[in-house]
């Protein structure tokens, strides 16, 4: 295993092709891992762990759920690229839109970061704007100008913001504390004619796991609409995993049952879950907002592997597999991890508060009280996050090597599963 590191450190900047992989949050040597199936991840030495990882995301059936591999084995049968339109791409492209109403047009993309600097393009494009409203701690990929104040990677690596971005890149990203919603109206009231766009994670899942307080994706709807601005909710973490319809989903679903009107994004980026493990993400919204892209429109984006068949196949085959029954499985894991895991360290004292939007949901160590923002975020002992997760390593649970990530569950993880986990963070809360 040490073998791998070895060799990985001397080719792959730092050992690795994406930074969290490198256990910089939680130190140790990173295990390298050769084969997941279910809820279990293998690495190099043969030895197995209960995964709450999941790929960061997509793996939300378990990992290598057979028909989904059977999807990916016959697509690739018929040729791993066309550099054209194929039935593939518009049956995702529907199959997004039929879950998600806001979804009325879609352009299907490889990766969420190509997803939400797409989105700002377009919200540019279409407004004549420049500035751009995000909040501290959401993380909508690496693109430049949304590299500033961005949460995990970053916050783990104590990196505020990343070399390389020219000042002017970032010089239109205005920065607002998350759940703010008089600091929001104070910019809306300052440089409103100038904001092209707000965007905000759904639900905030890339600082660990924080609701939104009621009303305030409501309010930024609310406020888009007054100035023109076009409100882009990145949902490539939530989509069709907070729940059913993903975060807005489940805010639907809340206002309706309140007898209010639901609010809607303009623009919607999806990622992870859509493309099963492979890469497929996808920017969806407004059908005359879509229609700036080009060719129909002057806002350019393009792709040589976007909307890639094998690809879409993955997609399809695991939204398909992704009924309201197997997202009730993932609810009911996912709880009795969260419960399980917050009784455990309340009966040995441990001070701990629990993060929750939907099915995901994140352990914060050290806060008595669910943060509401990234500052609150921040006061979490990751020192004892660390320590945590290296016991439960040794018990064989991954769990996420940072304490800034959501823990992810599977509709493949057995009630069995969910007892490995809880009873390893018993174990470690009384050592
Ligand atoms: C993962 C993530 C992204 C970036 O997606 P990549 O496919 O890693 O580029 C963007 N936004 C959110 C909310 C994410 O969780």
């Amino acid at each position: 295993m040490s073998a791998w590191n070895d060799r990985a450190r001397a080719i792959l900047p730092g050992g690795v092709n994406s930074p969290v992989r490198a256990w910089n949050g939680v130190g140790g040597e990173p295990v390298p891992l050769v084969s997941a199936s279910g809820a279990k991840v293998t690495d190099a030495d043969g030895r197995a762990y209960v995964d709450l990882v999941g790929s960061w995301g997509p793996a939300i059936l378990g990992h290598a759920f057979p028909s989904v591999i059977e999807a990916v084995r016959e697509a690739a049968g018929r040729g791993l690229s066309f550099g054209a339109t194929s039935p593939g791409e518009v049956e995702l492209a529907e199959r997004i839109r039929d879950r998600y109403a806001p979804a009325r047009k879609v352009r299907l993309v490889s990766t969420g970061t190509e997803a939400t600097m797409t989105a700002l393009r377009l919200a540019r494009g279409a407004t004549g704007r420049d500035v751009i409203v995000k909040f501290a701690g959401c993380y909508h990929g690496h693109s430049d100008a949304l590299l500033v104040a961005a949460g995990s990677g970053l916050a783990t690596a104590g990196v505020p913001d990343s070399a390389g971005v020219p000042a002017g890149a970032a010089a239109d990203t205005l920065v607002v504390p998350y759940g703010d919603a008089d600091a929001l109206r104070a910019v809306f009231a300052e440089r409103g004619p100038g904001i092209a766009a707000v965007i905000t994670e759904a639900a905030p899942a890339n600082m660990g796991v924080v609701r939104p307080p009621v009303g305030f994706n409501a309010l930024i709807a609310q406020l888009c609409t007054a100035h023109g601005s076009v409100f882009i909710v990145d949902e490539v973490l939530t989509g069709f995993r907070a729940g059913p319809s993903g975060w807005w989903g489940v805010e639907r679903d809340e206002a309706i049952a309140a007898g209010q009107v639901p609010w809607e994004p303009d623009l919607v980026t999806f990622g992870k879950v859509i493309g099963g493990g492979l890469p497929v993400a996808a920017l969806a919204g407004r059908a005359d907002l879509m229609d700036y892209l080009a060719p129909v429109g002057p806002v350019y984006q393009a792709g040589t592997l976007s909307g890639n068949p094998v690809a879409v196949a993955a997609g399809i085959a695991t939204l398909e597999a992704l009924t309201p029954e197997v997202h009730a499985r993932v609810a009911s894991t996912a709880d009795a991890v969260r419960v399980g895991a917050s009784e455990a360290l309340s009966a040995a004292g441990v001070t701990h508060s629990v993060g929750r939007a939907g099915t995901l949901f994140s352990v914060f160590l050290g806060l008595d009280a669910p943060p509401r923002d990234f500052a609150e975020v921040s006061g979490q002992d990751t020192a004892a996050y660390a320590s945590m997760f290296h016991a439960l390593h040794e018990a064989g649970v991954y769990l996420p090597p940072s304490a800034f990530e959501a823990w992810f569950v599977s509709a493949a993880h057995s009630r069995d599963d969910a007892d490995a986990v809880v009873d390893a963070i018993a174990a470690w809360a009384q050592r």
